[in-house]
């Protein structure tokens, strides 16, 4: 079977993490910090501040930027659920935008029509790797006062206009989970050039504690290991060519496969290409008929957040594209653990396949 992802753990880490269990120094301490100023560097935002997941850094994020009970927030529909869930923490309320057909991220020309007299925040995602359309996002935040909030968690290294995504928004949240692009086992992190939001997320973090056993607020334990923490140090080095190996594996199923609908690339782009993601009529039966032969296929996401019933009383405005495209979409395997072999038969089957359907 070629899986749909691989993490990629080598030699580096392992030695990195035996180093850490030998120093008997587990829980947070000097490896979470040193993670996070050469995560900080490489993305380039002035500070990051790592988590115990995305998850639990988009709550944060959240959080510090003062998102609270009877506060709204406009987001895509179509992402996974964590997005959703970080705003229901905050007992705010999400509010959809449909996305777009091409790059399947929020269209930024509808966000105006969800924004109220509560509106606080937008929530975009960088779906896939594919960047939203900041600029766009920011100029609407910008005439209504709004916090961005970017949903990272799928595009470390992607860029726009050649700024690393997580630098755009008010705050940005990354996930380390192991099918990413580089990952901790489990983890997460914020990136800000905002000392406040910083601050605020490193109290949140650890029971709102300022100095030892002061409290300035209530808070979580959502720390990272060190153990962690040394895995994504040496993972980090290795991002850059884990991303560049995803991009030319894209390219290669772009420039082969037919019959299926191939991922658009916004110009001035660096897609992260987390997942390479084709659209097919007959989806279900393609997906079906490739995990038979072999090859990993994945349905990110079979529903959109408003489908599932504990969310449809967020459904307030037409979410036609998001719905359709959930009924299409289909991930192929595109990480840099694969060979050239893999790739040729991942091309040979779904080529075949979609003339038979
Ligand atoms: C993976 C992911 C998250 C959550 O990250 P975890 O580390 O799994 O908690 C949030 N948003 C999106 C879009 C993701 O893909």
């Amino acid at each position: 079977m070629i899986p749909i992802a691989k993490p990629m753990i080598g030699e580096e880490e392992k030695s990195a993490v035996i180093r850490v269990l030998d120093s008997g120094m587990l829980a947070q301490g000097s490896e979470v910090k040193r993670f996070e100023e050469q995560f900080a560097e490489y993305i380039g935002t002035k500070f990051a501040v790592a988590t115990s997941s995305g998850t639990t850094a988009l709550h944060l994020a959240l959080l510090a930027c003062g998102v609270e009970k009877g506060d709204e927030v406009i987001t895509t529909p179509f992402t996974f659920i964590s997005t959703v869930n970080s705003i229901l923490f905050c007992s705010a309320k999400p509010v959809f935008i449909d996305i777009e057909h091409d790059t399947f991220n929020i269209n930024p020309e509808k966000i105006e029509d969800g924004v109220t007299e509560r509106t606080k925040a937008i929530l975009p995602v960088h779906l896939y790797g594919q960047p939203a359309k900041m600029d766009l996002i920011l100029e609407i935040a910008e005439r209504h006062n709004l916090k961005v909030i970017e949903d990272a968690a799928q595009a470390h290294g992607a860029e726009l206009e050649g700024r690393k995504v997580g630098t755009f928004g008010d705050v940005a949240c990354f996930s380390f989970y192991p099918t990413k692009n580089i990952t901790t086992g489990e983890g997460g992190i914020v990136t800000t050039n905002n000392e406040e939001i910083a601050e605020r997320v490193r109290l949140l973090r650890n029971h709102g504690q300022k100095s030892r056993y002061e409290y300035a607020m209530i808070g979580y334990n959502f720390r990272m290991t060190d153990v962690a923490a040394v895995m994504g140090i040496e993972q980090l080095k290795k991002l850059e060519s884990f991303v560049n190996r995803r991009i030319e594996n894209a390219r290669f199923l772009s420039e082969n496969l037919n019959g299926v609908s191939i991922p658009y690339v916004m110009p001035d782009v660096r897609h992260a290409f987390h997942q390479y993601t084709v659209m097919h009529d007959r989806r279900d039966e393609l997906r079906e008929r490739l995990i038979k032969e072999g090859i990993g296929c994945a349905i990110y996401y079979p529903k959109c957040a408003h489908q599932h019933n504990h969310l449809k009383k967020y459904r307030n405005s037409e979410l036609r594209i998001a719905e359709g495209i959930a009924k299409k979409v289909l991930s192929i395997p595109v990480h840099p653990g694969l060979s050239r072999e893999d790739l040729e038969k991942i091309v040979e089957s779904v080529n075949k396949h979609c003339k038979e359907l």
